[in-house]
């Protein structure tokens, strides 16, 4: 039956480019959750806009069991230049769909299409269209704002794309898949003076690399050696001259790992190491510390049901159950930790020129979109099977 889906390409890949050639930003998704309501709609799935500001939940019912998934998709833009030169490229200088949300949204909209039209279920499934994927957490925003309390879901489900994985693959794990994202500004601070005369005031250039040089230390002493976890320095700034030691240096970065109570120990480290050794050198250190996102960790069940939707689309040797977990973050952790369920890495192809995520040459591949659509649809007919 999910050949069907087939015959939907032409509209999922008509949808696809207009949403890349209209991106918008984190929380400013009004055109495309127009867009989104207006599908769905279309298709006689009743929508709730407004949770996150621009957040879309359609909800599908089909027999009269109780039974409910939550699939979920990103529907925002990324800050980028696009480099493309096709005719589906940006109509919006510095802003790009980089990341493939549009793919994202529209292979959502193409299962929905199908499980409207064909109602191959007993249960309900809500269709999460979620804004500010990208570093500003609508996720976590659209749960503040009741999203599991109005739309109970007993496993919610989320997928990206990926590059560098032949279309036609699957990747996923038991466990951690992303790892948490948080960030820190230590603003190291003292009393500047001559650079000839360092002994009349306070060295904050010298206290700053010490900070750096002591902050390794967090991963490689502070932690357990076993569990995965990174800090990196990725911003420096101070001074103006050759014969100044400047009042102020900051110094910023990120941290990430694989659990709560690590993401924690790394926080409490980073702030102490950054005060401690400030103060060895006679500086101060003000650490403003920003915690993002958690983990997005996959529960046991919930990568069975995945594996088994993906293999019913692309045969069982094209699903890898046993993928690495990834550094980088997401913000469908937060929607993890409230409900099981897991998140998925799909094929995009080869990221040659430059067809990698958030770079401006990158592009969704339009080849991939019946495989997530009959995916997605495939979850649903099986989760909720008749
Ligand atoms: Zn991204
Ligand atoms: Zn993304």
């Amino acid at each position: 039956m999910i050949e069907r889906i087939d015959s939907f390409k032409n509209d999922m890949k008509a949808w696809r480019h207009d949403l890349h050639r209209h991106p918008e930003l984190a929380f400013e998704e009004r055109r495309t959750a127009d867009f989104v309501a207006e599908r769905l709609e279309s298709f006689g799935i009743a929508t709730d806009r407004g949770l996150a500001g621009t957040g879309v939940v359609g909800t599908l019912k089909a027999g009269t069991s109780k039974r409910v998934l939550g699939l979920r998709a990103d529907m925002d833009a990324l800050p980028i230049l696009e480099a493309n030169k096709f005719s589906h490229r940006s109509v919006h200088d510095g802003r790009m769909h980089a990341c493939g949300h549009d793919g994202h949204t529209a292979m959502l909209l193409g299962a929905a299409k199908y499980l409207a039209e064909t109602k191959p279920f007993d249960g309900t499934v809500h269709f999460i269209f979620q804004p500010a994927e990208e570093s500003a957490g609508g996720a976590r925003i659209m749960i503040e704002q009741g999203l599991f309390e109005r739309f109970p879901v007993d496993a919610v489900y989320g997928l990206h794309n990926m590059p560098g994985l032949p279309v036609g693959q699957f990747a996923m794990r038991v466990g951690p898949i992303m790892a948490s994202f948080d960030s820190f500004d230590i603003v190291v601070k003292g009393t500047g003076t001559h650079a000839a005369l360092p002994q009349l005031g306070s060295d904050q250039i010298v206290a700053a690399a010490a900070i750096v040089g002591a902050l390794q230390t967090v991963v490689s002493r502070v932690l357990d050696p076993t569990e995965p976890a990174l800090v990196s320095i990725t911003r420096i700034k101070g001074g103006d001259s050759y014969n100044v030691i400047p009042d102020e240096v900051l110094l910023s970065g990120c941290a990430r790992c694989f659990s709560d109570d690590i993401q924690d120990k790394m926080k409490k480290a980073i702030v102490r190491i950054a005060k401690e050794v400030a103060a060895a050198n006679g500086a101060t250190a003000e650490v403003r510390f920003i915690e993002h996102y958690p983990p997005t960790v996959s529960t046991k069940e919930g990568v069975a049901a995945s594996s088994r939707a993906a293999a019913d689309v692309v045969g069982a040797h094209n699903v890898n159950i046993e993928a690495k977990a990834l550094l980088t973050a997401e913000d469908f952790g937060y929607m993890l930790k409230e409900r099981p369920g897991s998140y998925v890495l799909m094929g995009n192809g080869p990221g040659d020129g430059g067809c990698l995520l958030h770079n401006p040459r990158y592009d969704f591949n339009d080849e991939a979109l019946t495989i997530g659509a009959k995916y997605w649809a495939r979850l649903v007919e099986r989760e909720l099977g008749t």
